[in-house]
């Protein structure tokens, strides 16, 4: 059961998105295919690159392509200035979005290629995989990778015993009142279909039901939002 005893400090409603959501495609010229996504202070942009024929030779793989994905958290996208260059946590979270992003891909076409995405936050606010993700999803089909669907991410959460939708960073990582901060990034394809899902913390399954069923709901809005930004991307000032 979930109690309504947490009060969120924006004073937004448990099930609400932060604000502005903002996402324009086409932002780097000397991308194959490029795309920002910001939800309230986190701000990512990606570019693909690609495909390519795989360097070194040994790495190609002949029955499909490779994705690979570089997430990159930039040192001013914080106020303690981030240590540039790879982490754990960088590593881990390119993984994640190429797990993310992989199934949508008809990466089958491309034998023997590679396909590079580059995900770096401009500006960070808890969830900034999330935006990664769906900016690096829009950008894959600005360069015209055929995709079976399109991938929207957004983060929800338990606060103590109450679930909360896309986390800021108090939540995120500062919030520790009763059963504490429990943070689950979630992935899916507007079919429904989950791509990615991580927990971090403790949540009864009835609770991760409800948080999942928040973060389709949640999708569906983003998703709206992916599509406009390709739509106008595609719109060159005139009538469509
Ligand atoms: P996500 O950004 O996907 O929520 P985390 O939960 O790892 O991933 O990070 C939460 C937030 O903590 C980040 O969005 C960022 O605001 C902040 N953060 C992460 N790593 C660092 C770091 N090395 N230095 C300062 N802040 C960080």
């Amino acid at each position: 059961m979930t109690t309504k005893t947490y009060k969120r400090k924006s004073g937004r409603k448990n099930d609400e998105l932060r604000s502005p959501i903002l996402a324009k495609v086409g932002i780097i010229p000397n991308a194959d295919g490029s795309a920002m996504f910001q939800i309230g202070e986190t701000i990512a942009i990606a570019g693909v690159y690609g495909p390519k024929k795989m360097h070194p030779q040994h790495s190609q793989n002949p029955s499909k392509g490779t994705l690979r994905c570089t997430y990159n958290m930039n040192s001013f996208s914080v106020e303690d200035r981030i240590r540039p260059g790879p982490s754990r946590r960088s590593t881990e979270i390119s993984k994640i979005t190429e797990w993310a992003l992989e199934p949508v891909l008809m990466i089958d076409k491309f034998p023997n290629m590679v396909i590079d995405v580059h995900i770096n936050i401009i500006q960070a606010d808890a969830g900034t995989r999330c935006a990664g993700i769906n900016a690096a999803a829009m950008a894959l089909a600005h360069a015209g990778i055929p995709m079976k669907d399109m991938v929207s991410s957004v983060a929800v959460g338990k606060m103590d015993k109450t679930i909360v939708l896309d986390l800021d960073k108090y939540e995120d990582s500062e919030f520790e009142d009763g059963e504490g901060s429990t943070d689950i990034p979630v992935s899916m394809t507007h079919a429904g279909e989950i791509t990615h899902l991580q927990l971090d913390g403790k949540i009864k399954p009835e609770q991760l039901k409800e948080a999942i069923e928040m973060a389709k709901k949640a999708c569906d809005e983003i998703y709206e939002v992916q599509k406009k930004a390709l739509k106008d991307s595609l719109n060159f000032g005139g009538e469509k």
